[in-house]
């Protein structure tokens, strides 16, 4: 991002931020080149900090303790951030940055000026300048000076909805909403499109992806529209051409169809799906290769070279795991073969597909008769255990 671009990205950021804080009574912010700030007039920095982590576009985030930029304004603030330190540490170093060239000392002279003066009230603790436990960081600009040591590590990514939009595939397996979350964190704004078909899926199953499609407008703080598509026919259509071990090929290809027209409604410019090198059948080179050409878009595959333990490590983390392991069956489960191909013959397929009279207009039914909702984020409590003591996300 360079230039003019990065100023609306970081706009759009920090408009992110005052949405997702918008509890917090007195909160101010402003922001820098690369850098926003949030005052949080006494709020504990703690949950602010566990819902910051979680948003799209933020690096890291760091509890800073702020000063009037003077030697022992600075001196004293250092000590302030050093006490709450849980743990005293063994080991340290001070990194000065002076932004603000009109400060009487060089950033050389600051780091032994601060350092010494802490070494003298921790006579426990040594300076090692190449691996120390505790790295405090001093950052003196004019107006004020920001004295921290801890980063943590954020999502990461894009700001929300800064790449244009994509439809995801949501069936309620434990892969597609974590495809969603990556994409969102990417930048896209989705919209989820899920096949069911009722009355063979049950009233649960297409509750529990209502259930992960607005979970996952928690990440996002707005609200996404989830299109449900009527599959019945055409899977029971699929299912009688007595081509049983293409149908998941052949089903997947209608739903891309069905999928592609749906994006020329919503101005949605590709298709996410929660797809897994080899996971099965349908993911395989080849068979990946004859079901995306029954689409022109761009198909997104954020999984695609992740293992399950990996994948479901993310479910865990966003919270979609335990409801995406429900036992209610999947429209795709249902009508499952014993042998599906892992080589699916792209004439073969076209040609049994052109031999499906009617395919078109049941394709064209189903983007009828397909049902929009749209999803509010329901603001779960944030969780405030400690945001500095879990992993980074990858
Ligand atoms: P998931 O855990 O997301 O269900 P999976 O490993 O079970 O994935 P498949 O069931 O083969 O794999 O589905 C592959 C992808 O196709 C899914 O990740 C999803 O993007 C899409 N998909 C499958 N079933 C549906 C459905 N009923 N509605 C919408 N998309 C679906
Ligand atoms: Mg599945």
């Amino acid at each position: 991002m360079k230039g003019r671009n990065r100023n609306q990205f970081e706009k759009k950021m920090l408009q992110q931020v005052k949405n997702a804080l918008s509890g917090y009574e007195g909160v101010t912010y402003w922001k820098t080149y690369g850098r926003l700030y949030v005052k949080l007039n006494g709020h504990p920095w703690e949950p602010v900090a566990g819902r910051l982590k979680e948003l799209f576009g933020l690096v890291s985030l760091s509890p800073v303790r702020s000063t009037e930029s003077g030697l022992e304004e600075i001196r004293s603030a250092a000590m302030t951030v050093m006490n709450a330190l849980g743990k005293p540490p063994k080991t340290f170093k001070v990194s000065v940055k002076r932004a603000w060239k009109g400060f009487p000392h060089s950033s050389h002279e600051m780091n032994h000026l601060v350092g010494a003066h802490i070494l003298r009230a921790f006579p426990e603790l040594s300076v090692d300048v190449r691996n120390p436990e505790v790295e405090l960081k001093v950052d003196i600009q004019e107006e004020a000076t920001y004295v921290f040591c801890e980063v943590i590590p954020a999502a990461g990514g894009f700001p929300f909805g800064s790449n244009g939009k994509a439809l995801l595939l949501l069936s309620g397996g434990i892969d597609s909403p974590v495809a969603g979350w990556m994409a969102m964190r990417k930048g896209l704004e989705v919209e989820a499109v899920h096949f069911h078909s009722y009355p063979y899926t049950s009233e649960q199953a297409k509750d529990k992806v209502v259930e992960l499609a607005r979970r996952l407008t928690y990440f996002s703080g707005v609200s996404m529209k989830l299109h449900l598509v009527p599959f019945t026919e055409i899977q029971t259509t699929l299912a009688q051409s007595g081509q049983e071990h293409l149908i998941i090929t052949l089903m997947r290809r209608a739903m891309l169809r069905i999928t592609e027209r749906i994006a020329e409604s919503s101005g949605a410019g590709g298709i996410v799906t929660g797809e897994s090198l080899g996971q099965v059948a349908s993911q395989t080179l080849a068979s990946m290769n004859v079901i995306g050409r029954a689409t022109q878009l761009p198909l997104i595959k954020p999984l695609i070279m992740m293992d399950k333990q990996e994948i479901i490590n993310i479910a865990y983390r966003i919270g979609t795991y335990e409801t995406s392991i429900l036992p209610y069956e999947d429209c795709c489960t249902l009508f499952l073969p014993k042998s599906p191909s892992t080589n699916p013959n792209l004439r073969v397929v076209e040609r049994i597909e052109a031999g499906l009279g009617g395919l078109s207009d049941m394709i064209e039914t189903a983007v009828r008769d397909t049902e929009v909702i749209k999803l509010y984020p329901n603001a779960p409590a944030a969780k405030s255990d400690n945001p500095s003591q879990e992993d980074a996300w990858f």
